[in-house]
């Protein structure tokens, strides 16, 4: 079975408006986040149109536990944003697993960007140029020098990152990116810019939690650029194919694990024995493990397992 999936938006301070005026999400005149695939409790994805229409795909998943297939996280341990950065994220880190299990009731964040879009200077952050002690990071962050001891990297429409538990890293303004992410929603700030939210309050900072699971090695940027389709990232909890399709794509299976389709640019049908949609720049289906897909038209989509 497939299954057409309605986002949860998210109005953070740094979002812009082209998920809502390029990729058909519904949300305020400031749009950050798109969760296109979640169960996690902070959002959820919900069934649009069909026999369970408006049912909360985590409810679907306990109905129908078969669904997600045999993988050995159970349910459905990741989460599938779109994200339009106008403006900088947060300097950033998210914990591992054992740290969020222990601190935080939630699972670790390794997460996978995917540069969907991105303006002409665009950047992001990734990990440290020098190691640094944990003194050392700290006072970076206390006498505000820690873009200095961070790698800028530039970017390009294409480009792929794996952001491993424990990496310092920042989305940087101008990029709309696709993450996939393990499910959580553990984030610990160290550097804001100095903004300040809507009620004019800075925004918190989680030094000492980040100071604890921060890894101060020099980072080794990942150099990966996938414009032509194949497999993006093959990690321990997903694995992300891009594929351009004119025509017909062929028929994919996958019995162990369910899938989920995002379209990333142009249109065309999603199809299965029993279901067949239209798909638009910006939708994504969830396929229940087993069932046999494949995709009509014009358009390249990402498409990921776990
Ligand atoms: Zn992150």
């Amino acid at each position: 079975m497939i299954l057409r999936l309605k986002a949860v938006t998210k109005d953070y301070i740094w979002g812009g408006t082209r998920l809502r005026e390029e990729y058909g999400k519904i949300g305020g005149n400031r749009l950050a986040e798109s969760w296109e695939l979640s169960v996690h409790p902070d959002g959820m994805s919900t069934i649009s149109g069909g026999e369970y229409d408006g049912m909360p795909l985590g409810e679907f998943v306990e109905k129908f536990p078969e669904s997600t297939g045999k993988n050995s996280f159970g349910n459905i341990p990741i989460l599938i944003k779109l994200i339009d950065a106008k403006d900088n994220l947060s300097v950033q880190v998210h914990p591992d697993n054992d740290y969020a299990r222990k601190y935080e009731d939630d699972n670790g964040k390794t997460e996978m960007w995917y540069i969907v879009d991105c303006d002409e200077n665009a950047s992001i952050i990734y990990g440290f140029k020098d190691k640094l002690t944990k003194e050392e990071f700290r006072s970076a962050i206390a006498d505000n020098t820690l873009l200095y001891k961070v790698n800028t990297v530039p970017v390009k429409k294409g480009d792929v990152f794996l952001i491993r538990a424990g990496t310092l890293h920042a989305i940087g303004k101008g990029c709309l990116i696709a993450e996939i992410q393990q499910s959580s929603n553990v984030t610990y700030r160290v550097y804001d810019y100095g903004r300040l939210d809507d009620k004019g309050n800075p925004r918190e900072l989680h030094i000492d939690k980040a100071v604890d699971v921060t890894n101060t090695s020099p980072a080794e940027i990942p150099v990966q650029n996938n414009e032509k389709g194949g497999i993006l990232c093959d990690c321990e909890y997903f694995t992300v194919y891009r594929e351009d399709i004119s025509g017909e794509s062929v028929i994919k299976q996958n019995k162990d694990t369910f899938t989920h389709i995002m379209v990333l640019e142009g249109r065309g049908e999603v199809i299965s024995e029993n279901c067949r949609y239209t798909a638009e720049k910006g939708e994504s289906f969830f396929v229940t493990a087993g069932t046999e897909w494949h995709i009509k038209g014009n358009c390249s989509i990402i498409y990921t397992v776990v």
